[in-house]
């Protein structure tokens, strides 16, 4: 019984350490920041949080009056700097365009948010295969020409590269086929990126962010009618981004408890299923 509890305190303990929050705000002040998808929820969240912390950003999304909209909130929260650039990541020309851009107006680049997502359905897969391919060029392929464009910019800084992935990158999640394979195609990526990055002693950092039902419009509309998962706030899972990256974190999750949601599945890949049975079709309005 002794060593059962010994070995709880020290698991907890050890867990307390791992997770205790390293973050200095100082460190982002005046940093080079790209972040993608800021025109709405997470990413607009983002930029108001560096903008707080006195950071250099420039946002990119399709809309140009949104991100006109929140640059100009980013202004008076107190950026150092604040520009926008539309782009579309489904155009295989822009990811690099971006990157460019702002290396140029920036002078170098400290921290690559790759966030944007393109839209997708909630629904059994429709068999359009055409769909999956365009969906990876937006939420995978994309996010890889913007890193190979941004790496050498990094290097001399020893930046950060900050990716935004999901649970549905971890567990296979049904209604949502396209969307959890870019998610894992990215977690791939990545997770590769961070092992050669580590053989060659690169300064640049990658942290992958896991998140779970977070409360943006677009997600909340998706699932309305469909799921009484609890969602969690925007402005949270954005600051947790936010420090995931700052402090070099290699994987993150938000919620945190997601992170046991995935030794669960690991460990007992049977459960998916359980856990997943609040989702129905049948539910759907
Ligand atoms: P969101 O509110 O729908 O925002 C998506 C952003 O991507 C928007 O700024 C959109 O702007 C941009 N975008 C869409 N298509 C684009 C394209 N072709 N080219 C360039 N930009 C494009 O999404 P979110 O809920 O904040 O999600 C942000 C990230 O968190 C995503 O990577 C998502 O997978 C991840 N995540 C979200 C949740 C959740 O529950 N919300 C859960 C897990 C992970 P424009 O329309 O102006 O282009």
């Amino acid at each position: 019984m002794k060593v059962y509890l010994s070995f709880f305190l020290l698991s907890a303990a050890l867990v307390a350490y791992m997770w205790r929050d390293t973050f200095d705000p100082e460190s982002v002040r005046g940093a080079r920041v790209l972040i993608t998808g800021a025109s709405s929820g997470i990413g607009e969240q983002m930029a108001y949080h560096y903008a707080k912390f006195g950071a250099q950003i420039i946002i990119t999304a399709r809309r140009l009056e949104a991100l006109k909209k929140v640059a100009q909130k980013c202004v008076k929260l107190g950026a150092q700097k604040m520009m926008y650039m539309t782009g579309d990541m489904s155009d295989p020309a822009d990811p690099e365009r971006v990157v460019k851009y702002a290396v140029e107006k920036l002078g170098g680049l400290d921290f690559l948010v790759l966030n944007h997502v393109g839209n997708t359905n909630v629904e059994f897969w429709n068999r359009d295969a055409d769909h999956v391919r365009s969906l990876m060029q937006v939420n995978f392929v994309s996010y890889t020409q913007m890193t190979a464009a941004a790496l050498p910019v990094l290097e001399t800084s020893a930046g950060s590269i900050i990716v935004v992935s999901s649970m549905a990158g971890k567990l296979a999640s049904p209604f949502v086929a396209p969307y959890t394979s870019t998610k894992f195609a990215m977690n791939g990526f990545f997770g590769a990126m961070q092992s050669e990055l580590a053989i060659q002693k690169s300064n640049v950092s990658v942290s992958i962010m896991i998140l779970g039902l977070i409360d943006t419009e677009s997600a909340m509309n998706k699932i309305r009618g469909f799921s009484t998962m609890t969602a969690y706030p925007a402005s949270e899972a954005a600051l947790s981004i936010i420090k995931a990256g700052a402090s070099r974190q290699k994987e993150a999750y938000y919620p945190w408890f997601h992170y046991f949601t995935c030794l669960i599945n690991n460990v007992f890949p049977f459960l998916k299923d359980l856990v997943l049975s609040g989702l129905s079709m049948d539910n759907k309005d």
